[in-house]
């Protein structure tokens, strides 16, 4: 890393920290001019593709996403930050696949099977929207499921 100052490559990290969208943020002194500046490390992403039903191959939307978990967990005790964790824990592992491609239903299932450990409440909510329960017995099911547990 480039001092901006001067352009001495001896830096040095004085703080490093995580930002809440996974990028890495680090303040370094240079080591000959002693000015300070600061860099944001992300990680290269590849773009995730969700594969839908009707085989439609669509940009995976994090907003979108995020937006079916907030609903899913109105007046539930889970933070935005449990949110996105949970959101990036699953995009991590399908960037880790050489497709970067999910269908929908696998998608939904990971976010299932996230939410299943942290909120009851919020998975059968999940569940319904994601599942699209066309009848009242699939959704009795997936509580059956929960209370086997
Ligand atoms: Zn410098």
């Amino acid at each position: 890393m480039k001092c901006p100052f001067c352009g001495s490559d001896d830096t040095k990290v004085v703080d490093s920290r995580t930002a809440l969208d996974g990028s890495i943020k680090r303040r370094r002194e240079c080591i000959n001019c002693q000015k300070r500046f600061t860099t944001y490390e992300r990680f290269e992403e590849n773009q995730i593709y969700v594969v839908k039903k009707d085989k439609r191959r669509v940009k995976y939307d994090r907003e979108k996403l995020l937006r079916g978990l907030t609903f899913a967990t109105v007046k539930r005790n889970i933070s935005r930050e449990q949110l996105e964790e949970i959101m990036t824990d699953i995009e991590r592992k399908i960037q880790n696949t050489l497709s970067s491609e999910i269908t929908s239903k696998d998608l939904g299932e990971m976010v299932l099977e996230k939410l299943k450990k942290v909120d009851q409440v919020a998975y059968v909510r999940f569940a319904s929207v994601y599942k699209e329960f066309n009848d009242i017995k699939s959704f009795i099911e997936v509580v059956e499921e929960i209370e086997k547990k």
